[in-house]
């Protein structure tokens, strides 16, 4: 088993969807990330928060075993996000975006940080995942999510960042327009040309599609009656993904497909309640009973 380090957002989210909404809940890319994979494996944050992010949420993490050597206090105002969505649950609409205390964030990873084989570089600036990775010693897998906040606004950097990675987790809108190509396998295909050997597509209620030069495969999303926030679902998918991986300490076609059924059951719970109120009800059990359900569920030849 080998352990996940993950830079990210951990941030205030104020939440609008048309069954309810929530202010100022604890939400960011490394708070899903983290507390999704710490069903599988240990997990090392790398962020920063100001001083009005509430003790408790640093307590959610700790319990959960995450370790957080790596997560900085700075003066001044947590990171926050205001989005919303309608009763169509697949996109998310930004209404604010306040970097703050994210905006001079200048990570300096302990020693003991710098050697863990598995990095995710969650949604942030481009920059920050860049100089993440360039402190690391040779991970074995490095991974990356992003978001059009960043496609439009730090295209360069992005893709300077993209050329050093192993795989890329993207949704499906976010996959067009960073390939500028409205077909969905053409993108990912020439997502491939950027830099990463493999491309999860993450396409919320109808799945997830990889792609890599040689192999393809899909999941569907598993068939939930009541989705409430689909507010961290990508990094919540993620989380599973790269958990499970780390956990198996290979990366091969197997246990990739493997994560990505991991990735989706994980996400397949975030959905079902705001902020991360669903996971911190989750139990092992849970898990591996969706896991075998997703199983069912593709299971045709019968
Ligand atoms: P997702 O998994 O894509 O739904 O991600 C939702 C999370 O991303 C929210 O909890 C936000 O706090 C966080 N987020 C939103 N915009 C950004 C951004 N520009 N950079 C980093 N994190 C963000």
């Amino acid at each position: 088993m080998a352990d996940v380090l993950v830079v990210g957002s951990v941030a205030l989210d104020s939440v609008a969807t048309p069954f309810g909404k929530v202010r100022e809940v604890l939400g960011g890319s490394a708070t899903y990330f983290s507390y999704a994979a710490s069903f599988f494996t240990t997990v090392r944050l790398v962020a920063t928060v100001g001083d009005d992010f509430p003790d408790e949420h640093l307590v959610l993490l700790k319990e959960r075993g995450v370790d957080m050597t790596g997560l900085q206090m700075s003066r001044g105002r947590t990171f926050r996000w205001v989005g919303e969505y309608g009763y169509d649950l697949n996109e998310a609409r930004t209404l604010d975006t306040q970097l703050n205390v994210f905006a001079d964030f200048k990570p300096v990873l302990p020693s003991p940080l710098k050697k863990t084989p598995f990095l995710f570089l969650a949604n942030i600036a481009p920059e920050l995942q860049l100089d993440v990775l360039r402190q690391m010693e040779r991970p074995h897998l490095v991974a990356l999510d992003t978001m059009n906040f960043w496609i439009q606004g730090k295209r360069e950097a992005l893709l300077r960042v993209l050329a050093e990675v192993d795989a890329l987790l993207i949704n499906d809108g976010e996959a067009r327009q960073l390939a500028q190509e409205p077909n969905l396998i053409k993108a990912a295909r020439s997502i491939l040309k950027f830099g990463p050997r493999t491309v999860v597509v993450k396409r919320g209620e109808y799945g997830a599609v990889m792609v890599s030069d040689d192999h393809f495969f899909f999941v569907p999303a598993y068939p939930l009656e009541s989705v409430f926030d689909p507010t961290g679902a990508g990094d919540t998918f993620a989380g599973g993904f790269m958990g499970y991986l780390a956990s198996q300490g290979v990366v091969d076609q197997a246990t990739i497909r493997r994560a990505i059924v991991y990735g989706s059951v994980m996400a397949s719970f975030t959905v079902e309640d705001f902020s991360l109120r669903r996971l911190t009800r989750l139990t092992t059990a849970e898990v591996e009973r969706r896991y075998a359900a997703f199983q069912e569920l593709v299971r045709f030849d019968i």
